[in-house]
């Protein structure tokens, strides 16, 4: 009796659990801050899925038109000293102003008039050299008026904002992709989310990695915007030390639970360079990994231990700077 009572209850188990319909993701696709907004979520039916769906638009539509640093949202009146900055944007500029402190001002969001002068502040840059050593020199200087440019942290508000909108609205199951920054909540129907990042030199995925709960993995990469003048490539994150494109790392990704926080200090550690370790520390960040200009890997231990290569890196080097204790 008890083998056919157990062959039963399987049975009986398989059956029960194909009876209950899997949850259906709802998708929305959409352009906002400079960049294509992908968003998959589970909700507990159609009509509160597409409710969830047109909130995220409007709120994306919103952080765009508001924290551009051109145009004539808030930050860019404030920027042309034609307003004040009401109490959200002056949080978020005090926010900014303490990361740029964190990072030693290598996350610098007075940027702005820098990111002008290479063209970057223009959707499609116009062809052209990069900007002279004097105008570069008057910046340095503190000579030309700062700019405030949140494009390095933008991004990763509007995907903090968003993810604290829908767990407000009951919506526990959720994937935002700003561009290649991503923030989930949950998982997808019972598995973790699974991201694959982009091979910063192909057209392949590097690497693949499982995301859950209130997770977010953001990556400053030079492929995102560049130019070519006389043979030689240009890219749009630069270092404040010298006022040009920031050598030596072409991808700098990292993994928080703030995709705020995420989003600046990658951009602080590419900048980083070859001195990133103690800066992820001083940062917060545990888990991050840096692709080098020539093909290295270097990544933290808990990063590594996250992360299923599909291409080989050339070399890899788990940087023992941040104690995995912490
Ligand atoms: P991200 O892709 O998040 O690294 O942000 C890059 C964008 O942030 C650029 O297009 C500029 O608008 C701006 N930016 C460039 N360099 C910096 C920097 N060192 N600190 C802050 N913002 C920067
Ligand atoms: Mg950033």
């Amino acid at each position: 009796m008890t083998r056919s009572f157990a062959a039963a209850c399987v049975l009986f188990a398989v059956a029960a659990a194909g009876c209950r319909p899997a949850p259906e993701p709802v998708h929305d696709r959409f352009p906002a801050l400079g960049t294509l907004i992908d968003v998959t979520l589970y909700a507990d039916d159609p009509e509160h899925g597409a409710h969830a769906l047109r909130e995220l638009r409007a709120l994306f539509a919103e952080a765009g038109h508001d924290w551009a640093a051109w145009g004539d949202g808030a930050l860019a009146r404030y920027n042309d000293g034609a307003a004040a900055a009401d109490a959200g944007l002056q949080a978020l500029l005090d926010e900014a102003a303490a990361l740029e402190r964190a990072s030693g001002g290598l996350f610098n969001p007075a940027i702005g008039a820098l990111t002008e002068l290479w063209g970057f502040h223009r959707q499609e840059r116009e062809a052209g050299p990069p900007p002279d050593d004097d105008a570069i020199r008057l910046w340095l200087n503190g000579e030309v008026p700062p700019r405030v440019d949140l494009g390095a942290f933008a991004k990763g508000v509007a995907l903090r904002h968003a993810v604290s909108r829908l767990e407000g609205m009951g919506v526990r199951h959720a994937l935002i992709n700003a561009g290649g920054d991503i923030a989930v909540l949950g998982d997808a129907n019972g598995r973790p989310w699974r991201i694959g990042l982009r091979d910063p030199r192909g057209p392949g995925v590097f690497a693949g990695v499982e995301l859950s709960g209130r997770e977010a993995i953001v990556t400053s990469g030079d492929y995102e915007r560049a130019f070519e003048w006389e043979g030689v490539r240009y890219h749009h994150i630069l270092d404040p030390r010298t006022g040009a494109p920031a050598r030596g790392t072409v991808a700098f990704t990292v993994i928080h639970h703030d995709p705020a926080l995420a989003d600046a200090a990658a951009t602080a550690l590419f900048v980083a360079g070859d001195d990133w370790p103690p800066l992820a520390q001083r940062l917060g960040v545990d888990d991050a990994m840096r692709v080098t200009a020539d093909g290295h890997v270097e990544l933290t231990a808990t990063m590594d231990a996250r992360l299923r290569f599909e291409l080989l890196p050339r070399d890899k080097v788990i940087v023992d700077a941040i104690p995995a204790s912490r």
